[in-house]
């Protein structure tokens, strides 16, 4: 049996197979995003959205993910026209369709949630706008997230919004401290969206290291606030030079609370199986010990938007596995 997996960070416009003539190795996030806002187009209608859902289902349910929370980006969608019901209903019927019908090589079934992400260098007005379209179906979609490009101040722009948000019902995650150029891309916005947005997750977060005063790191491991990193994304964006400049090791024996995640797995994977190849190759350049990864597994269960029952569920199968590879392992 494959170690039982959760992800929590994977755009459902990410898992579009991304165009025959580009491989999976990008300039920079700009340069990502410009394919990615093109590709996008594809979501017309919610049968689109059901369709391209159930077949990332598809794909982590033969990957052992016992668990998936998914981000959409509605507003370049409701500006093409597509009503915010129609995402949310596309998306709800995959997966209600998932959780019936898919069941992992060992046997186990697979649930989703939705997560509404605002692209930040849209602006606030366009965020507020969003926040309304997707406020009636609170619940259906748990929480609220930012991502796309950075721009500068955006955790003092966006905070009054998260508390919106909040207030309404949905969970808090965000995109920051992902970049290593020195902008609000990088620790310094990081930082302020911790104190000023306090999100429960952060999406990427592996850049808290670069404050030289440490404080940062400190901070993050104090609050146990989730990172849902994204190595091998962060070395195809070109985030980092490649795979071993990552702070992965630095991040575990520090104390954070992380997760392995495949982003955007339609454009940055080569694999089949898109979340076994990143804790494969973070396992090989990290020398990840069976615990460390069976932690990791375990600790995206605990960050996820589910029930008591479904975590303990999750768990017990992360034992199962570990126990099964250390007897096989056993001279
Ligand atoms: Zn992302």
């Amino acid at each position: 049996m494959a170690l039982p997996k959760v992800e929590l960070h994977v755009h459902l416009e990410g898992t579009i197979a991304r165009p025959e003539n580009t491989d999976a190795n990008f300039m920079s996030l700009g340069d990502f995003l410009g394919v990615y806002d093109k590709g996008m187009e594809k979501l017309q209608t919610a049968r689109d959205f059901h369709d391209v859902t159930l077949a990332y289902l598809r794909r982590a349910a033969d990957d052992e993910v016992r668990h998936v929370e998914m981000f959409f980006d509605p507003e370049p969608h409701m500006e093409r026209g597509i009503a915010a019901g129609a995402m949310v209903d596309g998306i709800e019927e995959a997966i209600d369709t998932a959780s019936r019908e898919l069941s992992t090589p060992a046997g186990a079934h697979i649930t989703a949630n939705m997560i509404f992400s605002w692209q930040r260098n849209r602006g606030v007005r366009s965020a507020e706008a969003c926040l309304q379209a997707m406020a009636p179906y609170v619940g259906r979609v748990v929480g609220v997230g930012t991502s796309s490009d950075y721009v500068a101040s955006w955790p003092e722009q966006y905070a009054p919004l998260y508390h919106k948000a909040e207030s309404l019902g949905f969970r808090k995650c965000c995109h920051a401290g992902e970049l290593t150029d020195g902008s609000d891309g990088d620790w310094s916005g990081m930082e302020r969206a911790l104190k000023l947005i306090d999100p429960e997750r952060i999406d990427h977060g592996y850049r808290c290291v670069a404050d030289p005063s440490g404080r940062l790191l400190e901070a993050v491991v104090e609050k146990q606030v989730h990172l849902t990193v994204c190595p091998l994304s962060n070395a195809r964006l070109r985030c980092i030079n490649s795979l071993a400049e990552h702070p992965l090791r630095r991040l575990i024996d520090s104390g954070c609370n992380i997760s392995l995640n495949s982003d955007d797995p339609g454009y940055v994977s080569d694999a089949e199986r898109h979340l076994t190849q990143v804790f494969a190759l973070c396992s090989d350049q990290f020398e990840l010990s069976l615990d460390e990864l069976a932690n990791i597994s375990k600790s995206a269960a605990r960050a996820a938007f589910i029930s008591e029952d479904r975590l303990v569920e999750i768990e017990q199968a992360i034992d199962k596995w570990t126990v099964q590879v250390q007897q096989q392992t056993e001279p």
